[in-house]
């Protein structure tokens, strides 16, 4: 069994990686985003708990995240293997995630970080919304989402790297060649 956090900025490509991660490999998706999307569409408690945070591009709070978490993979006890996208974004996120895989003897094997400028990820967001016609609103929500990963889920870095875990690979260019990039990562086992 497989796990593995995809790490990334808004933008970085993270959806389109996974999607074929996921054909490749067998993972089971874990997308706190879509987790979010899908309580705040069908309005739960807890989509209403976080509605307004979201619509402010704003980071959800750790303790409502990580509950959130636990419980996806306690729905899924024999999964073949994760892949987490949008988790960890904080530290005590990624800590709480390394004593959840512990509890279940197993562990987070390979953090791949699709390492992409700030500049590049704002040409790209921007570009996007030219093409989607997005309101001005959305624009301002997009730009706290990227000031969030830039001021705090970057920090997340630095501890995967303490314990060698940590595997960057280039995001820009060609799809399929980072993608050929990202599996050599997780093939060289
Ligand atoms: P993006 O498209 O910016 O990568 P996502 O689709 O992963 O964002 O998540 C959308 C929103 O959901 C975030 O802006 C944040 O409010 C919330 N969210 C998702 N994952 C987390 C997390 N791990 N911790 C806190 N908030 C989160």
């Amino acid at each position: 069994m497989i796990n593995l956090v995809l790490f990334g900025p808004p933008g970085a490509g993270k959806g389109t990686q996974s999607e074929k991660l996921i054909k490749k490999y067998g993972f089971v998706h874990i997308s706190t985003g879509d987790l979010f999307r899908w309580h705040t569409k069908n309005d739960t408690p807890l989509g209403k708990r976080v509605k307004e945070i979201m619509n402010s591009g704003a980071l959800v709070p750790d303790e409502i995240t990580i509950a959130m978490l636990k419980e996806e993979l306690d729905k899924n006890p024999k999964a073949k293997g994760f892949l987490f996208d949008g988790f960890p974004r904080t530290v005590p996120q990624a800590e709480a995630l390394d004593k959840f895989m512990k509890d279940n003897n197993s562990a987070i094997h390979y953090v791949i970080a699709l390492e992409v400028t700030e500049a590049e990820v704002r040409a790209r967001i921007a570009k996007r919304r030219t093409v989607e016609n997005r309101a001005d609103d959305e624009e301002e929500k997009l730009n706290k989402r990227i000031t969030e990963y830039f001021t705090k889920t970057i920090h997340v870095l630095p501890y995967y790297e303490k314990q060698k875990r940590l595997n960057t690979v280039h995001g820009i260019g060609d799809i399929e060649e980072i993608f050929e990039n990202i599996c050599k990562v997780i093939d060289q086992q």
